[in-house]
């Protein structure tokens, strides 16, 4: 457990951590520390949690410093990103000492001819993309809050996102990275070849959401700019009809770059923010974007029409412009902000299904709606199989957060039995740790705490973060097992 400081100690630390990382680098008054009290995640999941402190140090070296100083006084360590997480994983859980590593943006190479860059976590993806599209290439892995979130909460919580489908998730792109352990030694892992001797520490990192270590730089895989690139918008007349079209279109042998659906009641947010031209009297869209060689995407382009005119769409339109393509883009990832317009609150459910299980998967959602009488928005990487419904409330009415809270856990449950996991790509936080034992044994769990305590026996960083609560790592209690993994499923 950590230990609670008394003023003066308090303000002798604050003192050195200004040496550290100057003086205008350090908030420790409540006015400072407001903004670092939630994530995006709502606050009926992680509650609201100050740091004793926060830090924004310029170098890995003032991380190592900061880790050691948080180590001298026995004081929980977060590592912080933008704060657009949405399981709470940014979140001081237990106070101590948040970093933030949003002034580490610094791109200290970029190797065209081993295809990596060396970067550091702070940077915002889209300007990391952005900087090498200049040079022809571009990150892959793109959240759709990619204009804010940073490359280090990317790789902590293994991030997806809309390209996702054809180019895997953050750990495809990650080569290697320069970590500040719990000891508070700063070492390499991983390298630009891709392939170690050895343990895969790279592969352990990754997805570790700040448990294992805080990232101080990144080796990225490069992916070459493709030569042409079509979007194509599908209307339909059902989700399920929309849902089929998807299953459909990669029977087909087609992969494309993107494969995201919305529903009516997105379309019907998005449009009165945005003007983008999705139709408002379709049940579901899909915005499937090809990428690759022209004549590639040109016949590809053929066969995703046919294939969505096949299963009942009413419309197909090829975007003809790069502004068209934007435009239609910028819908679909600004489309989580424009449900502002139809309630106040939002609680966002990430789960994941196999692909061909998203007609029952569609339809589930909608009787909870009824049943817990709420209103769902869906918008979702439909090629995954990864399902985001928006269940819309006012947390100013009685009971409306428990009954979103249940409906949420009834979807989890659903799709864990269905073959799918806890989280698609949102991570587990503290809003799914809970629900980690729904997929893995008691015995699953004492082997994940093990790698935890090897790398961070004091439990010092990132702590009630990822396990369940009543489960400590240093002694591992019995949980009341609930598992609904079925023999020979497996965990994604
Ligand atoms: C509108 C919206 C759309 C989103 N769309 C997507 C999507 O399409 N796909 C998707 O996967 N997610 C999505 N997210 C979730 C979120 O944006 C991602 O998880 C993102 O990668 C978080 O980045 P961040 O910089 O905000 O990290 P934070 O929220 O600050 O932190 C997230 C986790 O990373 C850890 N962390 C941060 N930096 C470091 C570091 N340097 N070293 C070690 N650990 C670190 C933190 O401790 C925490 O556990 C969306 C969120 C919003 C609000």
């Amino acid at each position: 457990m950590a230990s609670a400081l008394g003023p003066a100690t308090k303000s002798a630390l604050i003192s050195k951590l200004a040496a550290i990382v100057g003086e205008a680098h350090v908030a420790s008054d409540a006015a400072g520390l407001a903004v670092y009290e939630f994530d995006a995640s709502d606050e009926a999941i992680a509650g609201h949690h100050l740091p004793l402190v926060a830090v924004l140090p310029g170098s890995a070296e003032e991380v190592v410093q900061v880790v050691n100083l948080a180590l001298a006084h026995d004081l929980p360590v977060v590592a912080r990103g933008a704060g657009t997480g949405l399981a709470g994983g940014a979140i001081a859980a237990r106070g101590g000492i948040l970093i933030v590593m949003t002034r580490m943006t610094r791109i200290h190479e970029i190797n065209e001819i081993d295809r990596y860059a060396v970067v550091e976590p702070g940077i915002v993806n889209l300007d990391l993309s952005n900087t090498l599209l200049q040079q022809g290439y571009f990150f892959a892995p793109d959240p759709a809050s990619q204009r804010v979130c940073t490359l280090g909460g990317n790789i902590a919580n293994n991030s997806g996102g809309p390209h996702c489908l054809k180019y895997g998730v953050t750990s495809n792109h990650i080569l290697g990275l320069e970590v500040v352990l719990p000891s508070g030694e700063l070492t390499w892992v991983g390298g630009p070849s891709g392939e170690t001797s050895g343990y895969d520490l790279t592969g352990a990192i990754v997805g570790s959401e700040g448990t294992l270590g805080i990232v101080t730089k990144a080796m990225v895989r490069l992916t070459r700019k493709p030569e042409a690139v079509a979007v194509l918008l599908a209307a339909f007349p059902s989700m399920d009809a929309a849902s089929r079209a998807v299953s459909a279109i990669v029977a087909a042998g087609v992969l494309p770059a993107s494969l995201e659906m919305m529903d009516a009641l997105t379309i019907s947010a998005v449009e009165a923010a945005f003007h983008c031209g999705y139709p408002t009297d379709a049940a579901a869209v899909l915005l499937v974007e090809l990428d690759g060689l022209a004549e590639t995407v040109a016949e590809h382009g053929e066969i995703v029409a046919r294939k969505c005119r096949e299963h009942e769409a009413t419309m197909v339109r090829h975007a003809t412009t790069k502004a068209e393509q934007d435009l239609l883009w910028l819908g679909r990832k600004s489309a989580f902000g424009t449900l502002g317009r139809l309630a106040p609150n939002y609680y966002l459910q990430d789960t994941v299904v196999p692909r061909t299980k998203l007609p029952p998967a569609l339809e589930f959602v909608g009787q909870l709606g009824r049943e817990f009488r709420l209103e769902i928005a869906n918008v979702f990487h439909a090629g995954d199989g990864n399902l985001h419904p928006l269940m819309l409330f006012d947390r100013r009415e009685r009971g409306a957060i428990q009954r979103v809270l249940e409906a949420g856990d009834a979807l989890l449950e659903y799709c864990i039995a269905a073959g799918g996991a806890v989280s698609g790509e949102h991570g587990i936080g503290m809003e799914k740790k809970d629900a980690l034992s729904l997929c893995f044994t008691t015995d699953d769990l004492r082997a994940m705490a093990g790698l935890k305590r090897s790398f961070d026996p004091r439990e010092l960083f990132n702590p009630e973060k990822i396990f369940p609560s009543g489960f400590s790592c240093g002694e591992v209690n019995q949980l009341k097992q609930q598992s609904l993994m079925r023999d020979g499923m497996y965990v994604v």
